[in-house]
């Protein structure tokens, strides 16, 4: 558990550090690496409903791997193209960070069911105020 915590806050810091284009620490850095550097779940194709799907379950063990696929994801993720479409939501009270994959980049929320709604209904109710 103190290695996933570890690995969790490093990550925090560095999406939060990448979408405010600031310099990622170091510590934070080599921590992301350390993690990405050990064996990972192995993926399986599972029998879904008449399809095939991915599973990636932990055999004895499985935390560390599970740690290093998070890990590994993340090294892809930051390290790659998309980068530049994660986001902070724009509910402040939120923390939540989010990778926009929407056509037209301009989501603003982590999530239409929690954030954007609460937005939108206190939209409305301070339109409602207005005479
Ligand atoms: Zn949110």
């Amino acid at each position: 558990m103190a290695a996933a915590r570890e690995l969790r806050e490093a990550l925090y810091r560095l999406v939060v550090d990448t979408v405010a284009a600031r310099a990622p620490r170091r510590a934070d850095v080599e921590a992301v690496n350390e993690a990405a550097a050990g064996p990972d779940l192995v993926p399986r194709l599972a029998e879904d409903g008449g399809g095939l799907s991915l599973r990636r379950p932990a055999g004895p063990g499985g935390g560390g791997a599970a740690l290093a696929t998070v890990a590994r994801d993340a090294v892809t993720l930051l390290g790659g193209p998309l980068a530049g479409r994660v986001k902070e939501c724009g509910n402040p009270g939120c923390s939540l960070l989010f990778l926009d994959d929407s056509q037209a980049r301009r989501r603003r929320w982590c999530s239409m069911d929690r954030c954007g709604n609460l937005a939108k209904i206190a939209g409305y109710r301070t339109r409602a105020r207005r005479p």
